[in-house]
């Protein structure tokens, strides 16, 4: 089996390298109840799908360094200036201008708290996380919007006070490098490859 394939840039232009479909023999499937007529055929198909992070890519790359970034609007002229977004977006929702990038962490560690949340006993189809998920949504100080994100240790509850922390160690350079436990967790009670 030849490897995934695999991507990086240069001359502004997608280069890429190994295979990016793989095509694998089907199987018949046949009817156990009238004698294993056939029915049809299963194709198994593996795919490798490019994902392009665009002007969010910084948010992932800080998240595998241990740091949590927003974005501000610091137009003179919007209506909103200095409201303080994170999920990161770029460009500010109200002026449309593009918006400063600033680091959150230490407002994170200081003063996130459980707004509301769900356990998830079930999940859909690729999801990686352990089940029960603690879906939380996180506030922050001076922040005008409200983290999606899911908690490792602790029991969920309203306004309880959650710290971030980090998969710096092998990250996946997705939103999962990100998670949060009660303040007052140990490095020890960590999910491997985290830290604070
Ligand atoms: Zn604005």
């Amino acid at each position: 089996m030849s490897m995934f394939g695999q991507v990086f840039v240069k001359n502004n232009q997608y280069k890429l390298k190994g295979d990016f479909h793989h095509l694998t023999p089907n199987m018949p499937i046949r009817n156990a109840d009238d004698d294993w007529k056939l029915l049809g055929v299963t194709n198994p198909r593996a795919m490798t799908y490019i994902h392009s992070y665009g002007g969010e890519a910084i948010f992932f790359e800080s998240l595998s360094k241990g740091k949590l970034l927003a974005t501000r609007c610091d137009n003179a002229e919007c209506g909103t200036t200095g409201s303080v977004y994170i999920p990161f977006r770029i460009c500010c929702p109200d002026c449309l201008s593009k918006m400063s990038v600033i680091d959150l962490t230490d407002v994170a560690k200081k003063s996130a708290t459980v707004h509301t949340f769900m356990e998830c006993a079930r999940s859909g189809a690729f999801n990686l996380l352990d089940k029960p998920i603690k879906f939380i949504n996180i506030e922050f100080d001076g922040v005008s919007t409200i983290l999606m994100s899911y908690l490792v240790v602790g029991t969920p509850r309203f306004g309880m006070r959650v710290v971030p922390i980090f998969k710096t160690t092998g990250p996946t350079y997705t939103i999962l490098d990100l998670a949060w436990v009660e303040e007052g967790t140990t490095a020890e009670q960590l999910p491997e490859g985290f830290g604070f």
